[in-house]
């Protein structure tokens, strides 16, 4: 576990792809529990700021969030 963070921490894609897994797991596990949160544009206008200094594979994680709770 170690290994593969401190790989994914050089390595954006593989980066990107644990940061999806570790979302859509996340999801997963609470579309079941509560409703989506209301919250969306502030969800929205955290992530417009946070582009400005997240890695790009960070900023496309949040952003398949945010389409994911528009559809739930
Ligand atoms: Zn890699």
């Amino acid at each position: 576990m170690q290994t593969v963070s401190r790989h994914a921490g050089s390595c954006p894609s593989c980066a990107a792809e644990s940061l999806a897994l570790a979302q859509t797991q996340r999801m997963v596990a609470s579309l079941g529990r509560k409703p989506a949160p209301a919250d969306l544009h502030f969800v929205e206008s955290r992530v417009s700021q946070e582009a400005k200094r997240t890695p790009w594979y960070e900023v496309l994680a949040l952003e398949w969030q945010n389409a994911m709770q528009r559809i739930s």
